[in-house]
């Protein structure tokens, strides 16, 4: 696949951390206080950070948000009419104080979430920019348990993250709604400080070298639950398709199970890499599951 070769050859100055986007995706959220309290875990010789809750009202009442999902208010639209919710509110409020209220403007955003999926460590990244190819493919060959997932985007995409085009959204599961884990919080901490660390040596002129390619697993489609004419669902998740997220699904295996207890078959032509399996938050957005394609990206040489 090609890639987009902008070229990031000045230093990074700003770099934002947010938690909290989903106010019950509780690591983020932890991981933010924790840095409020001891800013020396985030601080380099090279760059400033700024640290942000980003839903207070969705944190405080223990939801994922108070009028609609925050994570989808950074579209040009939501960002430029009037606001209409707390969450449009909180968007542009957001915008400001990373992008337009300081000098310099925020150029590198890690958005911390959480999912209820069997998705390990994983990076969304923001863009295909080649910063973040090559900082996903050093930090894959540090961790070989990281995965890299990419979203179509583009520059209108509503996601916090896709406010910089330095970056990624990080993902880590699974792990129940309102709940912390221990391991998967000092997990998130780690591969926090190694990105940190990756900037401050970017800015340095002394980037570690990455591996030449990286693997990707590229958004390909969208997969709802089968439902009835009402809309009300008539499948769960297979069991052997349940926690496997990232594993090869081939055409004609287990995809859904009736209430009855039939099986219904994935009739596509090719094999491809669910991921977000049964996660919590997209009941309401009618996905069961996001549809991947495994690829093998070639990184260009600085
Ligand atoms: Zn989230």
């Amino acid at each position: 696949m090609t890639v987009d070769l902008i070229q990031q050859t000045a230093p990074i100055r700003q770099v934002a951390i947010v938690g909290g986007t989903h106010g019950n995706e509780l690591i983020g959220v932890y991981l933010v206080k924790l840095f409020e309290q001891s800013p020396e875990l985030i601080q380099r010789p090279s760059f400033q950070n700024r640290i942000l809750l980003a839903n207070p009202e969705a944190v405080a009442i223990g939801r994922r948000y108070v009028e609609q999902d925050l994570n989808r208010c950074f579209g040009l639209d939501e960002l430029s009419r009037a606001p209409d919710t707390y969450e449009t509110r909180r968007a542009q409020a957001i915008y400001q104080a990373l992008k337009s209220d300081i000098e310099p403007p925020v150029e590198l955003i890690l958005d911390l979430h959480s999912t209820t999926a069997n998705m390990g460590l994983t990076l969304i990244l923001s863009s295909y920019h080649p910063f973040n190819l090559r900082l996903a493919a050093y930090l894959t060959s540090l961790n070989p348990l990281i995965k890299i997932y990419c979203w179509p985007q583009s520059s209108h995409s509503p996601f916090l993250r896709s406010l910089c085009a330095l970056g990624c959204a990080i993902e880590v599961g699974p792990i129940a709604q309102g709940v912390l884990n221990a391991t998967l919080f000092q997990q998130t901490q780690i591969l926090i400080t190694q990105i940190l660390d990756y900037i401050d040596a970017f800015n340095q002129g002394q980037m570690p070298v990455s591996p030449k390619q990286v693997t990707l697993y590229q958004a390909v489609e969208l997969v709802d639950y089968p439902r009835n004419q009402q809309g009300e669902i008539q499948a769960m998740i297979h069991p052997q398709l349940q926690n496997r997220d990232y594993e090869p699904l081939q055409p004609n295996q287990p995809m859904f199970v009736t209430f009855s207890g039939q099986t219904i078959l994935y009739r596509g032509n090719s094999v491809v890499y669910p991921v977000f399996i049964n996660e919590a938050a997209y009941y309401e957005k009618h996905i069961a599951m996001c549809l991947t394609q495994k690829q093998t990206v070639l990184i260009e040489p600085v």
